[in-house]
């Protein structure tokens, strides 16, 4: 596979991964070097890393694994782990997780010593396609996910599909959905090539989404307009997110699982407001019900979705606005949706 050109740094696949490391370390000059783990990549994929990687390691600093670690304690200990080591402003740090590790280490390494370099091995498919890619690097602040952070680009991105083998099937699921996503705002064609593959077998599409969202980014890397189009199916995805996490009666949903639904009440939506055709909004629905369980909503659950709603980062003025779609492959930013249609977006989806 071919690597894929990022902005100031590059995105390696596989054996060219592993090259690519290699030489990169060769080439400067560390003074140190330290890998972030957390207690599952320990397990799953250090030791297969280390086999790969030819240079001593100084260091490994392992973390508890899941989101409610991915805080500014946790980046403490880090800090501490980094200046208890030695570290300078020479230091290397590899980051070897998921979607929480990699945000995290990428914080922790741009802020230590005004920022040391590091390089981004994904191992979970949604960090793959999406987290590791694009630079936005940051923790949360208590339930308030991505609150605090910087925008800074790694050395580089290493794929490894290989780790996907240990990882569960609906973090598999939630790291699909990201890449139809890519095909519903991007990309008619790989839409099409992604519904027709086996969900298990979807490795050989990765560098395809990482090129989808990496020439989004490369053309606004700070968010002022189309990297917008990535936040297709997110507003009310993550109403959806975050109303069931703080709900324990309601299934816990992740990530991907939440935008699922909400990329089909957004391909509602877009049905009413931005001219998808009814044919590929039955196909969007169709698509995601094939894979996602359905959540059952009721009015209660309704009114506090929507509340949340409001609270989202994108609303500008009291207004919410969506990215919607215009067909499958072409996303528009800045849609101002009437409230009135919120109700109907939810009917559609039961
Ligand atoms: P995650 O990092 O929590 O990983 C999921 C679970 O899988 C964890 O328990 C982890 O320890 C485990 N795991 C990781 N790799 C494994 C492997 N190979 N085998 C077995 N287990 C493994 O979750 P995620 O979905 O990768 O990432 C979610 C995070 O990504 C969120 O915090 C989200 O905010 C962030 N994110 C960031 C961006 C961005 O642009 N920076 C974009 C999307 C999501
Ligand atoms: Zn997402």
């Amino acid at each position: 596979m071919e690597s894929v050109k990022a902005q100031s740094y590059d995105v390696h696949i596989d054996e060219l991964a592993q090259a690519a490391l290699n030489q990169h370390i060769a080439k400067n000059d560390y003074s140190k070097t330290f890998v972030l783990v957390d207690t599952n990549t320990k397990k799953y994929c250090l030791p297969a890393f280390e086999k790969k990687f030819e240079e001593p390691i100084d260091s490994i600093f392992e973390i508890e694994p899941g989101e409610e670690n991915k805080n500014i304690q946790t980046c403490l200990q880090v800090w501490e782990q980094l200046s208890n080591f030695d570290g300078d402003r020479k230091s290397l740090l590899i980051n070897l997780g998921g979607g929480v590790l990699t945000d995290l280490g990428g914080f922790v390494a741009s802020t230590f010593k005004r920022g040391i370099d590091f390089i981004n091995i994904p191992t979970t498919l949604l960090s793959m396609v999406d987290a590791s890619i694009g630079g936005k690097t940051g923790v949360d602040l208590g339930s308030l996910k991505n609150q605090i952070g910087v925008i800074n680009q790694p050395q580089m991105v290493l794929i490894f599909p290989e780790f996907l083998k240990t990882l569960d099937p609906r973090q598999i699921k939630s790291g699909y959905a990201e890449m139809l996503k890519h095909g519903l705002i991007k990309d008619k064609e790989y839409w099409d090539d992604l519904r027709r593959e086996n969900i298990f077998e979807v490795a050989s599409s990765i560098q395809k989404s990482i090129a989808i969202k990496n020439d989004v980014v490369m053309q606004d890397p700070t968010e002022k307009g189309l990297r917008k189009i990535l936040n297709f199916g997110h507003t009310l995805g993550h109403a959806i997110e975050s109303y069931c996490l703080e709900n324990y009666d309601k299934k816990t949903l992740l990530h991907g699982e939440a935008i699922a639904i909400g990329m089909i009440m957004e391909g509602f939506l877009s049905h009413k407001l931005t001219g998808l055709s009814k044919l590929c909004l039955n196909e969007i629905k169709e698509t995601f019900l094939q894979h996602f369980e359905k959540v059952d909503f009721d009015t209660n659950d309704m009114d506090a979705i929507l509340k949340l709603l409001k609270y989202d980062k994108k609303n500008s003025h009291g207004n919410i606005n969506f990215v919607l779609l215009q067909s499958i492959g072409v996303a528009l930013t800045d849609i101002k949706v009437p409230e009135n249609l919120f109700e109907e977006a939810f009917s559609y989806y039961k």
